[in-house]
């Protein structure tokens, strides 16, 4: 019998990887000798927000473990169906802040463009779920008309690549969105959130770090990395490149029920992140969306974390636990 070996996520492309992934629970279930779990059937049969998780991701998480706290950033959870008060589709009253299609000016520097209405990994907190991303996936027309919008409006000296995942688009529309903003004067900073580094690191190739070597702008990445497993050596490698070609690398971890909620996990997180040359940025309170009630923290629980850990490490090592709020003209920091 020949033996069949899975082709090596080193020699797999970003596109492959991400063509691959795990999409839905029973694979996930099957991958992660997890068919047994006792929630699986009523698992299983939901799918509202489906199921994403690549190779490179799922590699770190421990088979057999059910409690896993990278599994359950993305194994649904039938909690996800239970409507709760104060929870809503639209927290962030985003809809209102979304003059052009795929634009976002909520604060006055700066605003975000969301580049791509899928992610290489799907988080079940994700505030996005609800989003209506097929109404802000713009043509290069519409990308036109974005660009038109900032270079009318001299305080715009930051433009946010975000999503859905951002860098799930192909390098050459990149390339040529990047270099549209180039031109653009009174811009100084191009930010990409993202949480390819950490899905599919393999998504740090030459081409990505072609445009962005070749960008007038600053630029900064901001990560998404919620617990210390998740930085494996592909993602420590790749920021160690990204920080090679001059760009700025800050993270932000949504702080999340029985996944990060406690002091030793954001510490370690925070001394992991800042070796790879990673500076915790934001510690996000859970925004209030409808089907990710079970993983929301109590402010006063959150501010007592965060001071907490204030007491044990460095000051550059603590992020800013924030939250956002709508109508507001900033985040808010507490603690
Ligand atoms: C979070 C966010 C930003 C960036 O805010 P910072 O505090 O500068 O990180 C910009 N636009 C929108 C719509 C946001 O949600
Ligand atoms: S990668 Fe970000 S936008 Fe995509 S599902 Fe996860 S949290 Fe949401």
């Amino acid at each position: 019998m020949i033996a069949r070996t899975a082709p090596s996520v080193h020699t797999t492309s970003w596109q492959q990887l991400l063509r691959d992934a795990i999409r839905t629970p029973d694979e996930l279930f099957h991958a992660l000798g997890l068919e047994g779990h006792p929630m699986a059937e009523q698992i299983s049969a939901h799918q509202e927000f489906p199921v994403v998780v690549p190779a490179p991701y799922l590699a770190r998480i421990e088979r057999g473990n059910p409690e896993d706290p990278l599994l359950l950033q993305v194994l649904p959870d039938v909690a996800e169906m239970q409507l709760t008060e104060g929870y809503n589709s639209d927290p962030l009253s985003e809809r209102d802040a979304n003059p052009l299609p795929g634009l976002i000016h909520k604060y006055h520097n700066r605003v975000l463009l969301t580049l791509a209405s899928h992610c290489a990994i799907n988080c079940r907190y994700c505030f996005r779920r609800h989003f209506p991303y097929k109404e802000n996936a713009p043509g290069r027309q519409q990308w036109l008309d974005v660009l038109e919008y900032i270079r009318s409006r001299p305080e715009i000296d930051e433009v946010i690549y975000s999503g859905g995942e951002p860098l799930a688009v192909n390098d050459q529309r990149l390339a040529w969105l990047s270099q549209q903003l180039s031109g653009i004067p009174h811009l100084k900073r191009l930010r990409i959130h993202t949480r390819m580094p950490i899905a599919i690191p393999q998504r740090v190739n030459q081409e990505l770090r072609q445009w962005i070597s070749a960008s007038r702008l600053q630029v900064v990445m901001v990560i998404h990395c919620n617990h210390p497993n998740e930085l494996d050596t592909d993602t420590v490698n790749a920021c160690k490149l990204l920080q090679r070609d001059g760009v700025t690398l800050l993270n932000q971890s949504v702080l999340l029920r029985g996944i990060n909620d406690n002091v030793s996990t954001l510490i370690e997180l925070s001394e992991r992140l800042f070796a790879a040359g990673i500076s915790p940025y934001y510690l996000h309170l859970l925004d209030k969306v409808q089907g990710a009630a079970h993983f929301d923290i109590e402010r006063h629980q959150a501010i007592a974390l965060i001071d907490e850990m204030r007491t044990r490490c460095s000051g550059y090592l603590v992020p800013a636990l924030a939250q956002e709020n709508a109508g507001m003209k900033s985040k808010t920091v507490l603690g």
